[in-house]
């Protein structure tokens, strides 16, 4: 993210002088100064001076929107900045926008305040005429009210910059589907082509067949090498399968995840699906057979701890979603990985859902060590001895997200989770998650389910729903928070306003 820029625009006009822009000039460097040696706002900004008439304001919105290293727009008026002069520019902005509600002044001097003291001063009234056109124009954007130097302030302006961020990523993003989307499944499925145009990731399909031919050409040297990796990295546990078949499964499983990583450069790829019923050719029997000897459950756990998004039987939603949360989280504390509604636990109000998958949890979420281990998995096209990472998850707070296709639009449901400490499932030998939907199982779970949200979602132990309250804006995309405030009485009514809004205002979804 130290490659990216945003860009700061202070609005202003030249009714007190030239004077008043000269000092307004250098009180919002001493800002923009600050906020980049705060620390918190990952990605520098750029001063990009004071705007003080429709063609400057226009113009500089013209480059953001041309220039591939900034990610968005910071703006604070620090006066009356008469807000006619915005409508051009804003109408051309296509980057995020983020409207920074400050004042270079602290306190007032009560004493010592006179108009020169004013005439710098004055986003109390600036602030709100921009703030008009913008709602005027139906502009997405973040309002963050806050004293600059304020560590809370930046924070807020530091997770919208790493949703701009993201969102840039996403919109040179493309997905490669190995094998199309289980079949029969609905709610992982959608519109590609509206997807690419809300969200801006690409999908494309990728022959088995074609991965084959990179697993073919892998070196014994390459696999030797990634199982040292292996040894390094993750605890070595032989089961029933007895020591050949291990390393022989494992070796394997190596090779295939060389292969898909080559694949995803030579393709210029940041995420990828699989499906457990096409890997490659079927008879394992024929002499030259050429397909997966297992399902590359190893190779996807270890890509997605590398920022690869993934999502299982085709669902190329949750791997662009997926690949979004680990790139806006980056450098942060947590982790986050792809998941699924396992199993439920009942026990009153400890009352849970386990989260796992048959294989693809990432380990950026373990709580130790992970384990790497062979067993027999009965699923899909090849049952097989399969490997994988086996570990247990962090416990504390956690936020997970889904996007579904409603048909006429996408929607983001996003939850508040509790993860618990689970037991030992030795007859269950993946990684998983325990967690607790707040408000609690009961209200957490209907609401999901009225929301229409999936199996599958993408949690992370770094993010506040605030990250996808940002993205939800950005995209133009409806989201719907279920948390400990939520009743289903109230949601049930946010369902239903939401349907009438999203008809009628076409500017925000088709
Ligand atoms: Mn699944």
């Amino acid at each position: 993210m130290k490659n990216l820029e945003l860009w700061w625009v202070t609005g202003a006009q030249l009714l007190y002088g030239g004077d008043a822009v000269v000092q307004v000039d250098k009180h919002s460097k001493e800002m923009v100064a600050g906020l980049n040696a705060g620390g918190v706002i990952p990605i520098p900004i750029v001063y990009k001076g004071t705007a003080n008439s429709s063609k400057e304001v226009e113009t500089v919105m013209k480059e953001a929107n041309n220039n591939p290293q900034c990610v968005g727009i910071i703006t604070w008026m620090h006066t009356f900045s008469p807000a006619k002069m915005w409508i051009k520019g804003l109408q051309a902005l296509q980057k995020p926008l983020l409207h920074f509600h400050t004042q270079y002044n602290a306190e007032i001097p009560w004493a010592t305040m006179d108009m020169d003291f004013m005439n710098l001063n004055q986003s109390a009234h600036g602030d709100r005429e921009f703030g008009h056109i913008c709602a005027h124009l139906r502009k997405p954007r973040k309002v963050v009210s806050g004293y600059w130097k304020d560590p809370v302030a930046q924070q807020h302006i530091a997770v919208w910059a790493r949703v701009a961020a993201a969102w840039a990523d996403a919109q040179d993003m493309r997905i490669l589907r190995f094998g199309d989307q289980m079949n029969n499944v609905a709610v992982t499925d959608g519109d590609k082509v509206e997807a690419e145009v809300r969200m801006g990731y690409h999908v494309d399909y990728y022959p088995v067949s074609n991965l084959m031919e990179y697993y073919k050409h892998v070196t014994d040297q390459e696999v030797d090498e990634l199982v040292e990796t292996y040894k390094q990295l993750y605890t070595i546990k032989i089961d029933e399968c007895g020591e050949t078949v291990y390393w022989e499964k494992v070796r394997n499983a190596a090779r295939a995840e060389i292969a898909i990583r080559r694949v995803l450069k030579d393709e210029g790829a940041k995420g990828f699906t699989t499906n457990f019923d096409d890997l490659g050719q079927v008879d394992v029997n024929d002499p030259h057979f050429l397909g997966l000897d297992q399902i590359p459950g190893l190779a996807s756990q270890r890509l997605m701890a590398e920022g690869y998004g993934f999502g299982a039987e085709g669902d190329w939603k949750s791997a662009a979603l997926y690949r979004t949360v680990w790139y806006m989280t980056q450098g942060l504390d947590g982790g986050c990985s792809f998941l699924e509604d396992y199993t439920l636990h009942f026990d009153g109000a400890r009352s849970a859902i386990l989260q796992s998958h048959m294989l693809e949890i990432c380990p950026l979420i373990a709580a130790n060590k992970p384990r790497l281990e062979v067993h027999f998995l009965g699923i899909g096209i090849r049952k097989e001895q399969t490997a994988r990472l086996v570990f247990d998850s962090k416990t504390g707070s956690g936020v997970t997200a889904t996007v579904i296709d409603l048909g006429n639009r996408f929607r983001l449901i996003v939850g508040d989770v509790e993860c618990i400490e689970p037991k030992p499932l030795p007859k269950l030998p993946v990684a998983n998650a325990l967690w607790i939907p707040q408000p609690n199982f009961e209200i957490g779970t209907e609401a999901w389910i009225l929301a229409g949200g999936t199996h599958h979602s993408c949690m992370s132990y770094a993010i506040t729903p605030e990250y996808w309250e940002d993205y939800a804006e950005i995209a133009g995309i409806e989201m719907l928070h279920i948390d400990k405030n939520t009743t289903i009485e109230s949601f049930k009514k946010e369902l239903r306003f939401n349907e009438v809004y999203y008809l009628l205002n076409r500017s925000v979804q088709m």
